[in-house]
């Protein structure tokens, strides 16, 4: 059995990752979310598969508490350590909001929940992940975060670009030390997913001003996504790759 755990899997992204995870036999999935009971989808799923495949575990990513108690909980559920750490959970509140008007309080929340409720949950499930055999941590980010492609969509998703660029930097720096420990770190971009909350305000810009611009399904984003863990190596750790398994630019 090969463990994945997957953060913000109540709906959207997260959600259709723990379908197609589940559709290897030989899969354990801990599919967290703030609250699993309210997760229409996550209780759906959980009727159709036995607690060896999938187990619900509740986990809000910016409380210490939470991510504490869920460390405890997956550590006596996989006692020989978590093979595969998916941190997908994420927020695009100010979305086209530009700087000269964005509210500070607001964007201080959203650099929090990109940066420190990473690092926290890092930190909690890092012994565990070290444990495995696998060793394996990806980061959803977005190719909003590269600072190279910057120029080519100036008015979308100010705020949540800046996060997702010091997230990026985050976890290629903090990957490079964990690299020396035989730790596999991936940052991943899942495509333009139009069906979801987060890319439904993106979706809405692209048609406007990059009508050229691919969109995906959920569906094409998560078996993206996955491949990439799954297909990529200790040799890839540290590179962005977009859900095709391509390199995307910093
Ligand atoms: P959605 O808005 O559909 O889903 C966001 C998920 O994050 C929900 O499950 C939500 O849970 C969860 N979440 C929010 N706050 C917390 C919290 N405090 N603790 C735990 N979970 C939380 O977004 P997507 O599925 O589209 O996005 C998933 C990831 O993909 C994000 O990191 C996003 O930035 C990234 N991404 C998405 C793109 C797209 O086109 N959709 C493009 C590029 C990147 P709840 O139901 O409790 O609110």
């Amino acid at each position: 059995m090969s463990s994945y755990l997957i953060t913000g899997s109540s709906r959207g992204l997260g959600l259709q990752i723990v379908t197609e995870l589940l559709k290897t036999p030989s899969s354990k999935v801990i599919a967290t979310a703030r609250n699993t009971k309210k997760s229409a989808g996550l209780q759906d799923l959980a009727a159709q598969y036995p607690t060896d495949r999938l187990v619900l575990v509740d986990l809000d990513v910016t409380s210490e508490t939470s991510i504490a108690a869920a460390v405890e909980a997956v550590s006596k559920i996989l006692p020989g350590g978590l093979d595969h750490l998916i941190s997908n959970a994420g927020v695009n509140d100010l979305a086209l909001i530009p700087f000269e008007e964005v509210d500070l309080t607001l964007f201080k929340e959203e650099i929090d929940f990109s940066l420190i409720s990473t690092i926290l949950l890092l930190r909690g499930f890092l012994p565990l992940v070290k444990k495995s055999s696998t060793k394996k941590i990806i980061q959803i980010s977005s190719v909003l975060g590269s600072v190279e492609l910057a120029g080519y969509m100036p008015g979308l998703t100010p705020t949540y670009s800046v996060g997702k660029a010091a997230l990026n930097m985050l976890i290629r720096k903090w990957g490079a030390s964990l690299k020396n420990e035989g730790v596999t770190t991936l940052l991943a971009h899942p495509g333009w997913v139009k069906a979801t909350d987060i890319g439904g305000a993106i979706a809405e810009w692209m048609e406007k001003y990059a009508p050229e611009t691919k969109s995906v399904t959920p569906e094409e984003a998560a078996a993206g996504v996955v491949k990439v863990l799954n297909e990529k190596t200790f040799e890839d750790s540290g590179s962005f790759f977009n859900y095709d398994g391509t390199k995307l630019p910093w």
